[in-house]
């Protein structure tokens, strides 16, 4: 593959993503990370090429990890069709959902917020290889991994923020765009075995390889299911619908009128009827009921949320407190964190807690500026040290050589190589001149 992709000339290097056919098959945002990083540029500096080589109108404000790359929307469609153009790979619509736009509602597939699998990371770091984002991670339902069987994580282990895995004008895929530590560090919880059994599902869903004309279809689906309660409930979707847990009207929607089912109904389908979810969205009964796997307790699959917890009295002077002594001690944590140990939310830390929690969080950001030079000053030593071995070679000395000629090991704690670099390139620049 390499060899091929070699010989071909195209307006974008010929990245090659990976994983494509396993269910670690990559995430279009990743690929296009790294597609931006093999030209040495950003994230945003990519989407604006792209924009101009197609001659797309740009609009004011545009964010490139504003679109959702990976999902199944015309705009993912537009891009990918783009990025295979530019970059002569074909069939770049392997790293989205868009093989199953037509048999997944579209609002159904979406995550709360951005999420990984830190031993993901961790192994492909500990093989040699390049960390990337799996798409699995970008499918809402999904909130394990299958692999390790360990919940996602959507919090930088280093600074404790959320959506800092790719919310960013320039992105290396595994580091926290907000400090740069690693993203695959620490350990997650345990999933549970529901859990693991929709990563399975969804995995084994995004492991089947579809092109464009072959994808699955409304029809053959629903045939599927038509099927299912022909067999399971005598043809009585009011029934079957009761088997799901959903409401009959919903069911009959699907089945009269042709409405696209969302991603949580069909894995209920999967797991009250024994097929998989792969064969489910397929239409494909060759071989059920024979080869019917385990049927699930819908209950632990799809705990009800509606239940609401009992509403909390939180003693205030205790917890006004407990801040107050984390003001004293050595150890420095964010408001965010403690919040989330208290198991109260931030706001009303602020509320009711005004004082303490300003003041935790004045410690905070010091403790951050501290790291954050410290850490700077590493990395300005780090190429200071490799750039006459690069610059002997005859090399540019951009972010993908830096990140070459040092050892696996001495990159730990190290931040900002990129902006760092840039910086030094400036000082050198100005210097010279
Ligand atoms: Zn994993
Ligand atoms: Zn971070």
């Amino acid at each position: 593959m390499t060899q091929k992709l070699l010989m071909t000339r195209s307006v974008l290097n010929p990245v090659a993503p990976i994983g494509v056919g396993t269910p670690e098959v990559e995430s279009m945002g990743s690929y296009f990370c790294r597609l931006a990083m093999s030209h040495c540029i950003s994230a945003a500096d990519l989407g604006h090429t792209v924009e101009r080589a197609m001659q797309w109108s740009h609009s004011e404000g545009w964010r490139w990890h504003g679109i959702s790359l990976s999902g199944m929307s015309d705009t993912a469609h537009d891009w990918a069709c783009a990025l295979s153009k530019l970059t002569s790979v074909d069939n770049l619509h392997s790293l989205t959902l868009l093989p199953w736009r037509d048999v997944i509602a579209e609002q159904s597939a979406r995550p709360a917020s951005a999420q990984w699998c830190p031993h993901c990371l961790a192994d492909d770091r500990a093989a040699g290889a390049t960390p990337y984002f799996r798409l699995s991670w970008d499918v809402g339902a999904v909130s394990a991994c299958p692999k390790h069987q360990r919940r996602l994580v959507h919090v930088c282990p280093d600074c404790g923020c959320a959506n800092t895995r790719h919310k960013s004008v320039f992105v290396v895929p595994g580091w926290c765009t907000s400090c740069g530590g690693f993203l695959g560090v620490g350990d997650s919880e345990p999933a549970t075995p529901a859990e693991a059994w929709i990563a399975g599902q969804l995995g084994a869903m995004l492991a089947v390889k579809y092109d464009l004309a072959s994808r699955p279809s409304l029809e053959a689906m629903l045939d599927g299911i038509r099927k299912l309660v022909q067999h399971l409930d005598d043809g009585k979707s009011a029934r079957f619908a009761r088997r799901i847990g959903l409401p009959k009207n919903t069911v009959r929607y699907w089945l009269t009128e042709g409405g696209t089912p969302g991603l949580p109904a069909l894995l209920r389908i999967a797991s009250q009827s024994g097929l998989t979810l792969p064969k489910l969205l397929a239409g494909d009964l060759t071989e059920w009921p024979q080869a019917c796997a385990d049927i699930h307790d819908l209950n632990s699959l799809f705990p009800d949320l509606k239940e609401r917890a009992p509403r909390k009295v939180r003693n205030w002077d205790r917890i006004r407190a407990q801040l107050a002594a984390l003001n004293e001690s050595s150890a420095v944590v964010s408001v965010r964190e403690t919040a989330r140990d208290l198991n109260v939310n931030v706001r009303q830390l602020y509320i009711h807690a005004n004082e303490e929690a300003r003041a935790l969080a004045v410690r905070w950001n010091e403790h951050r500026q501290r790291l954050s030079e410290e850490s700077r000053k590493k990395t300005s030593e780090l190429i200071e040290r490799v750039y006459p071995e690069i610059a002997a070679k005859g090399k540019a000395v951009n972010l993908r050589e830096v990140l070459a000629h040092v050892p696996k090991e001495d990159l730990d704690g190290v931040r900002d190589v990129f902006s760092v670099l840039q910086e030094m390139k400036k000082m050198e620049q100005s210097r010279v001149a």
